[in-house]
């Protein structure tokens, strides 16, 4: 679409084996850089409460192999493993990576639970504090706060809902940054979701989340100008990235085509070949 070149295909929430993804974090990033399509991609492990019921229970199963969270005193290390990763990233595949978490509280049958994630973090969040405060926290730290998953809602017994922030949007909205309107395979309803910014995310935590949403947005390849267009939040688009579209945009004949047009032609070729097949809405400043 002349004009609104180049797009950045982005996903800002991608677990590790630092919490409870299948892939260690190098791993992560060969996934991701070796589709030779992503631009900008978030590394957010979970930090969990310390009374994590769950992560409790994984940990008796796995016989403490296993942590499913960053540890506050392993957080510094992580944060410096993501930082060499992005190194190379950017050198391999020029690929934006960004250190975060997912500030993770799982309450059974609990109407005060919400998973937020934190861009850019620079210092450990605990869990173990009121969704409005880990907010305060990530604003006072610079970082961009993302509502995770916000509608979903416990329907069986034992299940963990993350509504809080929805439930309280009005109070909360001058707090959150951006609101997760896709996750994975599910699409929230985007019409309800009309005044708050919005992203849509893998929620990866195995190879097969690498096919599910994600995010288009149109700016700079630069952490500064990333975090500006998820706060304005004015040409965002949510793009299903589907293995055979991958699979067809490889295949050497039409690769050779799109490549032979140049990077920025190939871009185009890439973001408009996604809007074809993506849910989009071009949202106006106001
Ligand atoms: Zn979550
Ligand atoms: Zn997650």
């Amino acid at each position: 679409m002349p004009g609104y070149e180049p797009f950045l295909l982005c996903d800002f929430h991608v677990h590790t084996q630092w919490s409870d993804g299948r892939l260690t974090l190098r791993e992560v990033i060969d996934l991701y850089g070796r589709t030779g399509r992503f631009d900008v991609i978030a590394i957010t492990d979970h930090i969990l409460m310390k009374r994590d019921l769950l992560a409790r229970a994984g940990r008796i199963a796995t016989l403490g192999q296993r942590a499913f969270g960053v540890r506050e005193d392993a957080f510094d290390d992580y944060l410096a493993e993501i930082q060499d990763e992005a190194a190379r990233a950017r050198r391999e595949y020029d690929m934006l990576v960004i250190p975060g978490a997912e500030v993770t509280q799982n309450r059974i049958r609990s109407k005060r639970n919400a998973h937020i994630i934190a861009l850019d973090i620079k210092e450990y969040i605990s869990a173990d504090q009121s969704p409005n405060a880990v907010l305060a926290e990530i604003r006072r730290q610079g970082a961009v706060s993302i509502a995770c998953h916000p509608h979903h809602r416990t329907t069986r017994r034992i299940e963990i809902s993350t509504c809080y922030l929805w439930d309280h949007r009005k109070e909360l909205s001058d707090l959150v940054d951006v609101w997760e309107a896709a996750n994975r395979d599910d699409l929230f309803s985007v019409t309800s979701l009309k005044h708050f910014p919005y992203v849509a995310s893998s929620d990866f935590h195995k190879p097969k989340h690498l096919y599910s949403w994600k995010t288009l947005l149109r700016c700079d390849k630069t952490w500064p100008a990333v975090r500006r267009a998820l706060i304005e939040n004015v040409d965002v688009a949510l793009t299903l990235f589907r293995a055979d579209a991958w699979k067809a945009a490889t295949e050497p004949e039409p690769a050779r085509q799109v490549r032979r047009s140049g990077r920025a032609g190939g871009r185009a070729a890439a973001a408009s070949a996604a809007l074809g097949s993506a849910l989009v809405r071009w949202t106006r400043a106001t």
